[in-house]
């Protein structure tokens, strides 16, 4: 099989029950080079006929799919770990030239991505059931984990790839048919993604990618046969889709924004610190769920962190993603970029000192492109839009605090709780840092402390809607119903019915 998306098409269409497809086509939205800032392509928006035809390609594969022996479905998923391997160069690529990231960010994603076919290959293993021999009256009890037929996934702009193989791998690997709505703005990863599964094995209407916007994400979570849906993405959307989809009957995990905040103690290594800060504020020009967007200085070390935070800043080269060497490459769109500007401008008038302006100074080969030098903000309070708002863009708001307590009670009060990190030497305050804060992945000298394929992602409060986070134990979980099975044979039943609850005594 020839695969079509190892370069961008410039008319991006859906792939439904095995193969390529434009689709209704009655609208469509302009895909940007950021780094270029211009639109070079076209995606299909999804009709609602064309989400119509993707759930009924995927109702019907589904059954032979969750009659495929576990060991077989891996034997799928290890063959599409391979491919993803070897065609590493080809995503990042793809995700690069839609994104604006850096070649080696995007890899890094392709990688974080695999992790978690991975893990997904233990598929076996993972849905073993729990056994009791002989409970009484000559039953056995056990409990299988049994898939739950069609589900959909709904993914943000920032992770191309890996936010939908926080999904895919496992729903597929616990026996779902799984359809992909992927983001308009970056989409073409997700078709090669497709092709990559079918030249892998996958029978066609397993997977399906259906591309759009509000109407096709309306189609999915109105739909009967979709039984779950997974989204990550911001929290206004992450929680409409949570309460439309359980209103519907579905069970639904919808991951949302993020204000993550790194307290740096005033013993610890500031050249560590501010390194951390660094990577973790401005990386991918901010547009992570789990960049660090504040910096809560304790005691009298402020002055010198925030000296080597706003000297290491000033340094880093802003440059379209390809360019080797680039640290920054451009903001995802034109709107995105003025929006995290307008940010700018809002904190200086509420009374914050803007040290660095990410608008200045830009290099005269940025052109056109949607880009955003690292921008540091000093002496932030609690009540300015900048420290409340996810700013999602290379935003750095330090905040300064005289105590240890005070900084875990600023955290905690934040509406979000995605990931935190703590920098200190000090045992006793890392132990209570880990045990008092309120976040749901926590990093101790670890600026970004996202979890392993085999621990599971997710955040707290207005971070996650649902009961689960994503893959892990909790994805296996998420994408399975718990079926718990009493048998006995027909000798050792007991003659007549009975009519109290039958114990052992
Ligand atoms: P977004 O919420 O705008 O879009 C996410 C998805 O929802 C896209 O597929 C989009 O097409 C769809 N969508 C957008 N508006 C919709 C609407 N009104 N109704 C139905 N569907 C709609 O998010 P984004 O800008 O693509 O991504 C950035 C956001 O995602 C940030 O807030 C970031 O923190 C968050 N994010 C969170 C995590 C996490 O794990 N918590 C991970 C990555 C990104």
């Amino acid at each position: 099989m020839s695969l079509v998306h190892l370069e961008p098409q410039n008319r991006i269409g859906h792939w439904i029950n095995g193969r390529l497809e434009p689709g209704a086509v009655l609208r469509t939205a302009p895909v940007y080079d950021p780094a270029q800032g211009r639109a070079v392509r076209e995606v299909a928006l999804a009709e609602a006929s064309d989400v119509e035809r993707a759930v009924a390609a995927a109702r019907a594969a589904a059954v032979e799919w969750a009659d495929w022996a576990p060991q077989r479905r891996a034997r799928v998923l290890f063959k599409f770990k391979d491919l993803v391997d070897r065609h590493t160069a080809d995503l990042a690529r793809l995700i690069t030239l839609e994104h604006g990231k850096t070649l080696p960010d995007a890899a890094g994603e392709v990688q974080r991505g695999l992790e978690v076919i991975e893990f997904a290959c233990g598929a076996p293993y993972l849905l073993k059931g729990q056994h009791s021999h002989g409970i009484g009256g000559g039953i056995d009890h056990w409990s299988q984990r049994m898939p739950l037929g069609v589900v959909a996934g709904i993914t943000p702009f920032n992770f191309p790839f890996m936010v939908p193989m926080w999904m895919a791998p496992m729903a597929l690997a616990c026996g779902n048919a799984f359809i992909l709505k992927p983001s308009e703005r970056d989409p073409s990863a997700s078709l090669l993604t497709a092709e990559l599964l079918a030249e892998a094995g996958l029978p066609a209407g397993v997977f399906s990618v259906v591309q759009g916007d509000k109407l096709a994400v309306d189609a999915l979570l109105a739909h009967p046969d979709i039984a779950a849906v997974s989204f990550v993405g911001s929290t206004p959307i992450a929680r409409y889709i949570y309460e439309t989809a359980a209103r519907a009957g579905k069970r639904a995990q919808a991951l949302g924004g993020a204000k993550n905040h790194l307290i740096v103690m005033p013993d610890a290594d500031l050249d560590q610190a501010a390194d951390g800060l660094i990577g973790a504020a401005y990386g991918s020009a901010g547009e992570r769920c789990m960049a660090i967007s504040v910096a809560v200085v304790v005691g009298e070390v402020a002055d010198d962190l925030v000296a080597r935070v706003r000297e290491r800043a000033s340094r880093l080269r802003i440059g379209s993603g390809l360019t080797p060497n680039v640290d920054i490459g451009p903001l995802v769109t034109a709107a995105h970029r003025d929006r995290v500007a307008g940010y700018l401008d809002a904190g200086v008038r509420e009374g914050a000192t803007l040290l660095l302006d990410g608008r200045e100074g830009l290099p005269a080969d940025c052109g056109e492109g949607f880009f955003l030098g690292a921008s540091l903000f000093d002496h932030v309070t609690p009540t300015m839009s900048i420290y409340r708002d996810e700013i999602f863009g290379p935003v750095l708001c330090v905040v300064r605090v005289p105590t240890f307590a005070e900084a875990v009670a600023l955290v905690n009060s934040h509406a979000f709780g995605n990931g935190v990190s703590l920098y200190t030497r000090d045992g006793g305050t890392a132990q209570a840092f880990v045990n008092r804060i309120e976040v749901g992945m926590v990093g101790v000298n670890v600026p970004i402390p996202v979890p392993m394929a085999w621990h599971s992602f997710g955040g707290w409060k207005q971070s996650l809607f649902g009961d689960h986070h994503a893959y892990g134990e909790e994805g296996v979980r998420f994408y399975t119903r718990y079926k718990s099975v009493m048998q006995r044979w027909p000798d050792s039943i007991a003659k007549g019915p009975e009519f109290v609850m039958p114990v052992n005594k």
